[in-house]
């Protein structure tokens, strides 16, 4: 629903609420909703301002993405691991554990309250424009140059059918693309999740309406945290 659509229809619905006989059972409920639940998972802050990673990603974006796209799947997650094992768990576990019990509702939002853990670390205003120390030979190592690397993972990102994610990962010795949909991740095969780029609508269609692969490509060239994506490596 468009905004002018979603508005039209709020006022239309509360017309009819306001001419509407009143229902007495709802009427004697209390009127606020039960609180969301508190904790156990709490979403970490933006390590920089919502307008830091403009003209890259738009000021707009990262307040609706941050503030009600990754957020809400805290929410959910909140609400749905009550008086569940879940509910002890790392969000890391979590992820494990409810793809082997193939509960998707957890497994997703585990999943997208993590995924996104790591992207807004990833992502630095001005960021460095290449990596270096071992990372830099990793990447030279697996794809020939940083180059080459940057250019496989806009072309991968382009195939992603629906939402889901493009990361650069770890596997042994060796650094590889990978596409992964909705709200999965590196984690569940087993590979080192170094550098992962949403591709969900949600991160860039503001700014760049359907040109996802320019997206990636901007986000690559201009504000990667190359430190924290190298401080991620394993001893392989
Ligand atoms: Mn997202």
């Amino acid at each position: 629903m468009s905004k002018i659509n979603r508005r039209n229809f709020i006022l239309t619905a509360a017309a009819a609420a306001a001419t509407a006989k009143p229902a007495p059972v709802l009427a004697q409920a209390p009127a606020a909703a039960p609180a969301a639940p508190q904790g156990p998972f709490k979403q970490p802050p933006l390590p920089f301002h919502e307008s830091q990673l403009a003209p890259v990603i738009g000021a707009r974006t990262v307040t609706l993405h941050y503030g009600k796209h990754h957020a809400g799947y805290y929410t959910n997650l909140n609400t749905l691991v009550q008086n569940t094992p879940y509910a002890s768990m790392s969000l890391e576990q979590i992820i494990v554990a409810a793809k082997n019990d193939s509960d998707r509702r957890v497994f997703n939002n585990a999943g997208q309250a993590w995924n996104h853990e790591l992207y807004w670390t990833m992502l630095k205003p001005g960021g460095a424009k290449t990596p270096g120390g071992k990372l830099a030979e990793m990447i030279n190592a697996s794809f020939g140059s940083l180059d080459e690397m940057k250019k496989q993972m806009v072309t991968s990102s382009g195939t992603v059918f629906g939402s889901g994610w493009t990361w650069l990962v770890q596997d042994g010795n060796k650094l590889a693309i990978l596409n992964t949909a909705g709200g999965d991740g590196p984690l569940t095969s087993g590979k080192t999740a170094l550098l992962g780029i949403d591709v969900w609508e949600h991160a860039y269609y503001l700014d760049y309406e359907n040109r996802r692969t320019d997206h990636v490509k901007a986000v690559l060239d201009n504000i990667i945290n190359w430190d924290v994506v190298g401080s991620r490596l394993k001893a392989a």
